[in-house]
């Protein structure tokens, strides 16, 4: 079996103004002086902050990406950013269609991947997020949800480029409510199913797949150790450089 080094990225969400570097410090030298981080960290503030969080960021090892980004490089799209613009400001990552943004903004599948595909195209790593509605998993939907969400939003590029997947019940997100080990293990384990099943073992299993959805310090260490769970996205707790390291270190 591959061996995947795990990564942790925090999603700022609208939250964040240059004080909120602050968090970044102490997070810094948390990771500096505690003992070394066994995961990738990653921090995806508000745009504003990408690149400050990309130099802050570089001495400890703390890598920066967006929270989303237009399919077009440039262009008349009033208040959009690109992927290139990210990868620009110093962005080595870009989360693509997490729920949020398909509530808010009615983004489909389709434009999810194209997305992926343009920060692919710019050398960033998508952080491409697919999860099922509280609905849709009570009518025992979820997987086929999330399969078809799979199939429509990650673009055969990833076959040849760096892509990471987000499994994030939307039901779970800022709630404080998580599936229970048993639901995510089973959930992570068709989403690598479908993977290798798409892109071939060798490549389906080198791809990490998050879980995302209240991830705190209280939870972190159980959910970071079920099969298949190569890391987390994190809201809420990545605001507070402590609760963002205690996860971290859970890995
Ligand atoms: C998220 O929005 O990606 C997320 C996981 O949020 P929270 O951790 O706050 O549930």
């Amino acid at each position: 079996m591959t061996t995947i080094s795990p990564l942790i990225a925090g999603n700022w969400k609208m939250n964040g103004l240059s004080q909120s570097l602050d968090e970044l410090t102490e997070l810094a030298q948390l990771l500096t002086t505690g003992e070394a981080p066994r995961a990738v960290v990653v921090v995806c503030p508000p745009a504003t902050l990408v690149a400050a969080v990309a130099t802050q960021g570089a001495s400890s090892g703390i890598l920066a990406g967006g929270q989303d980004c237009h399919v077009n490089a440039s262009g008349a799209h009033t208040g959009d950013i690109s992927a290139y613009m990210l990868a620009d400001a110093g962005a080595q990552f870009a989360i693509v269609g997490h729920s949020e943004r398909r509530a808010d903004h009615g983004e489909t599948d389709d434009q999810v991947r194209a997305k992926a595909e343009a920060a692919i195209g710019a050398g960033l790593k998508p952080i491409i997020c697919v999860g099922e509605t509280e609905a849709q998993r009570d009518a025992g939907q979820a997987e086929s949800i999330v399969a078809a969400q799979l199939v429509s939003s990650i673009p055969d590029a990833a076959g040849l480029h760096e892509v990471i997947v987000a499994y994030e019940p939307v039901w779970a997100i800022g709630t404080g409510r998580t599936p229970s080990n048993d639901d995510i293990a089973q959930m992570h384990a068709s989403i690598r199913a479908r993977l290798v099943d798409r892109f071939g073992a060798d490549k389906g299993n080198t791809i990490r797949i998050l879980y995302g959805g209240s991830l705190k310090p209280v939870n972190a260490r159980e959910i970071l150790a079920i099969d298949n769970v190569n890391g987390g996205l994190v809201g809420g707790a990545s605001l507070l450089a402590k609760d963002f390291y205690t996860i971290i270190s859970a890995v």
